[in-house]
Formats: structure tokens, sequence, C-alpha cells
């Protein structure tokens, strides 16, 4: 077992118990054992256990250390892309007028049913190792373009096999209420009936799935229909994460709410109601900027009333072929701020320690503490509002996960 001292450097511990902006720690040392961080704290306290040649001492020359970014919301697993369908909106055509059309995510839908796992796989892996090279430990994937049985597992199996290929923890979540497929046209209670709930039970007992989101939208299912979903969720065991208030406030965020649910994201039309329902479940807030960016939206999330409410916010990537063509977290940490006025110490929240929460990890990563795993994001910054700041640059020196 390896027992590394991480020396000289500056740690952003994001941390509630310790009390300065981003839980800042100067002159800070971190030792991590076994694959969990053993100590942290200022280098001037560090105890005399930890200077024997057991420590192999690694100085870090005064970089910024930050928990491993974490991306709690991503559609990453899918056949083809939409480039077209980019050049269309511009020429004026809505989303919801291209899906009505057949386009959208019908055309990624049949993509995907083509592709076997491998290819599957090859196809995601380039998109992760951007997101790896950016200091992201943990990504969420969901399913949702399958829309058959057999294609909501292979979805699942395929996000399960990228943790085989690359150093990455990979959560699951079933979205086979994300689109209903045109030989269900109309018929949505029928899908969920025949295909969606089935497919839940199956993935369930191959312990394919960490959570169950739907998408509840005009375009996608109502609340009566999410409600069946979130049902057999529950009866399966399952946490619950829902799409809602994307394009139109129907309520979802108060239901996904009702069940306990882990996340509720989007949240541009999110009133006060649905604010207050966030507030009493400690659901997270998860906010995606690269959505309403693609989209040219411009109605923005009530950031000010989740923040005096105190839900946690978090920010992902929602990277899909669509309306989220995006694998940069930095990123979205900048458009956060930007478009939505997010600091860059709830940016930097957002994909550390609420991202963590969103996804049921808060015991075990997201913040720098003692007993949580270490899996660290090392910087070449002075100051946390950098990986905010800069719009296109990539200024990770180095991701550590365990050793
Ligand atoms: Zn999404």
């Amino acid at each position: 077992v390896t027992s590394n001292l991480y020396i000289n450097t500056r740690l952003a511990t994001l941390s509630d118990g310790v009390a300065a902006d981003y839980g800042m720690i100067e002159n800070g040392a971190i030792a991590v054992h076994d694959g969990h961080i053993d100590w942290i704290g200022e280098v001037s306290k560090l105890p005399a256990n930890y200077t024997g040649d057991r420590w192999n001492r690694i100085d870090l020359q005064g970089r910024l250390t930050t928990p491993a970014l974490i991306d709690c919301h991503t559609h990453l697993v899918f056949g083809g892309n939409r480039a077209r369908e980019f050049e269309l909106r511009l020429q004026g055509a809505s989303y919801e007028e291209i899906s009505r059309s057949g386009g959208g995510i019908m055309s990624t839908v049949r993509n995907t049913r083509e592709l076997d796992e491998n290819a599957l796989v090859e196809d995601a892996l380039p998109r992760l190792d951007a997101m790896l090279a950016e200091g992201v430990c943990t990504v969420e994937i969901k399913s949702g373009y399958g829309l058959t049985i057999a294609d909501e597992l292979k979805m699942l199996r395929v996000a399960r096999k990228l943790e085989k290929h690359r150093p990455v923890r990979i959560k699951t979540t079933f979205l086979g209420a994300h689109a209903l497929p045109p030989e269900y046209a109309d018929r949505a209670d029928d899908y969920l009936s025949e295909i969606c709930l089935p497919a839940m039970e199956l993935a369930a007992e191959e312990n394919l799935i960490d959570a169950v989101d739907a998408f509840c939208e005009g375009i996608a299912f109502s609340l009566a229909q999410v409600t069946r979903v979130f049902d057999k969720a529950t009866e399966l065991g399952l946490p619950v994460k829902i799409h809602a208030e994307q394009l139109s406030n129907l309520g979802g965020a108060s239901l996904a709410a009702s069940y306990g649910a882990l996340s509720a994201d989007h949240l541009e039309y999110l009133d006060d109601e649905g604010v207050l329902a966030l507030k009493n479940s400690g659901s997270v807030a998860v906010i995606l900027p690269g959505a309403f960016y693609t989209l040219k939206e411009s109605r923005q999330p009530p950031i000010d009333a989740l923040r005096k409410s105190g839900v946690a916010m978090a920010l992902a990537t929602d990277c899909n072929p669509g309306s989220s063509p995006m694998t940069s977290l930095l990123l979205t940490m900048n458009m956060g701020c930007t478009l939505f006025g997010l600091t860059p110490e709830e940016a930097l929240a957002g994909t550390t320690r609420n991202a963590a929460k969103a996804l049921g990890l808060q015991n075990e990563l997201g913040v720098l503490e003692m007993g949580k795993l270490a899996e660290l994001a090392i910087w070449d910054v002075e100051h946390p509002s950098e990986l905010s700041y800069r719009v296109g640059f990539n200024p990770l020196f180095k991701s550590i996960r365990g050793v």
C-alpha cells in the first residue's frame, strides 16, 4: 500500500469545517493512505508520525489542490452526432419543432440502437477523456437513447464498461422515460407499461442502476406518467432524479421532492413553490448552463431564490448530442457564473461538494476531509476563482485517484 504525503500546496477543501472562503487552507499538507485522506491541514500542524520513511513526500510547489471534479448529469453514451440539427437551429428551427418532426432525440435513438456495446464504448471514450483531462474523477451517465428493453440495458452496460477502460467512477442513471419512441407515438402509458417499467426492473436485477430519472415536460412525460416511473423506482429501492422545469413549469421538481429525490435538474422555470419543495426535501438543484446556452434560452433558473433558501446547487455539462454537446466542466463553471450569476465559489462547490450530494456520494467524495476518498485535482493556479474565470483554458496539473 502506497502512503503519500503531499506538501506545499494550497487546499480548497470546500469543507464546512474550514471557515475561510472555499474552505481554504494555505501551506497545506494531505496524507493519503489506502485510498483515503488520512490527514489534512496546515503543514505546521502535521503530526510527527507522518514524517517517517513510510511516507513518500511529494512537493506540490505551491499549486492548488481541490477535490476531483464530479460531472453529475451527462448523457455521455450515444451514437452519432447532431451537427446537422445545429445548423437547422441556427436557421431558426426550435428544439420543440425539431423534436416534433422526428429529428432531435429520435435521430440519436436510431444511431444508438444501431451500434453494439463495443462501438458505443469507442464512441464514448473520447468524450470521457476530455472530461478526465479537466480533473473529473466521477461521471454520472444516463440511459434514454435506447427506448427498447434491450437497448436501454445495452446503454447501461456500456456506461458501466467505461470504468474498465479508464480511471473513473461511473454512476448509472436509468432514463427510460426520456422520450417517446415513434413506435409508441401517442401511447406514452403503453410505452411505460411495456418498455420503460419492465426495462427498469430487468436492469435493476442486473444491478445496472444507481438512480432513476425522468424527463417531465410537454414534449416528454406528464406528472402522472413520471409518478408511475417513480413509484416503480421506489418499489425497487432506487433513488430518483428529474429533468424538470426546463421549457415550462409542470411542477416536476415538487413531484420529485415528494419522493426525496437526489436532485432536480435544469429548473429554468422553477417557481417559489418548487424552490421550497427542494429546500424541504434536501434535493440538489442541478444547473445546466450548457443546454441554456446551446438552445439560446432566455429564462434563467431562480439562482437567487435557491441561494436564499439554502438549496444546494450543482453544475453539470449535461453532455448530450443535441442540447448540450459539451464535455468541459470548467467551461460549465464559467457559464454558471457568466450566464446565471453563480459565484466562482458556488461554481466549484457545484462541481465537487454538491455534485457528490446529487449522486448520493457525499459521505465519500466532494470535499477534502479526513476519511474521504483521496480523489484530488492539482491545478496550476493561485486562486480557485481562476477555475471559473478562464474560458477554454485547462490548468490541470495532475489528477490523483487513491494514491
Ligand atoms: Zn439531461
